[in-house]
């Protein structure tokens, strides 16, 4: 099959390379797309993940061989990889330790991933696309997924107001799932202008570019960006009103907000 392989120093190769094929309890799956995650693209940034790696977890795709006693798919069923539950005691250290960052700490990945035609999973790890659902959209249930729990555990109710804080993938998701899910108004903060148009045309009711909030020529606009978010939490506990970061890391966040991991 070919597969996009990390090189190391921000570079690709697309290389042949054999079929990985499944172990007892396992399934192979053509992959129909992969999607690219930040994390990936944090570990390509910063150089983090070791040369050899095929990334790629955000994938959707067809089961086209079954490993020896696999009972719960069949050849040609479509699924989402990943989302299936672990079985006991095989829980990810996503799940077990308390802050995975993955743009310090980088990552390895002990086996070929999405960034391929083909993906070995074990069986419970994928689950099953919907008939009404798209390969195409199927491959977005991940950070959707994601966006969804970030909302979720932000406590929002409807009627709220809420805000976002970067219109990225997940800021994006997050402003639709928040609009569905019933809030009064949903302001977006972003500097960037094609990510602001993106928030506009997906319902943001108001986007503030931070660089422009404490305007100071001796600032960089990073600088700025980061004293306006600062600004937030005593801004909305004036107001009488929460503030729940989602999604942040440390350096960015006041230790005295509550946080949502
Ligand atoms: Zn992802």
């Amino acid at each position: 099959m070919k597969a996009a392989i990390y090189q190391g120093n921000q570079r690709f190769s697309v290389e042949e390379v054999p079929d990985p094929l499944p172990g007892p309890g396992q399934v192979q799956i053509d992959i129909s797309y992969a999607g690219v995650c930040g994390t990936d693209v944090h570990g390509f940034q910063h150089d983090k993940v070791p040369p050899g790696t095929i990334m790629g977890h955000e994938i959707s795709g067809v089961i086209s061989i079954l490993g020896d006693g696999v009972t719960r798919w069949k050849k040609g069923d479509r699924i989402v990889g990943g989302g299936g539950t672990h079985p006991k005691g095989m829980l990810s250290p996503a799940f077990t330790m308390p802050r995975l960052d993955f743009r310090k700490d980088g990552f390895t990945i002990p086996q070929p991933q999405g960034y391929a035609e083909k993906y070995v999973m074990e069986e419970w790890a994928p689950l099953p696309t919907p008939d009404n659902v798209t390969d195409l959209e199927a491959a977005l249930c991940e950070p959707a997924a994601n966006s969804m729990r970030t909302v979720r555990r932000s406590g929002m109710k409807p009627g709220d107001f809420v805000a976002i804080y970067g219109a990225g993938p997940i800021g994006l998701f997050c402003l639709q799932i928040a609009k569905a899910s019933g809030a009064r108004k949903v302001f977006v903060v972003e500097p960037t202008p094609i990510r602001a148009k993106a928030a506009a045309k997906l319902g943001a009711d108001e986007i503030i570019d931070p660089t422009t909030l404490y305007r100071d020529s001796t600032r960089s606009r990073e600088a700025t960006a980061r004293t306006s978010f600062w600004s937030v939490p005593p801004l909305l506990r004036r107001f009488n009103r929460r503030c729940i970061p989602c999604g942040v890391t440390d350096e960015w966040c006041s230790s005295r907000c509550p946080r949502i991991r």
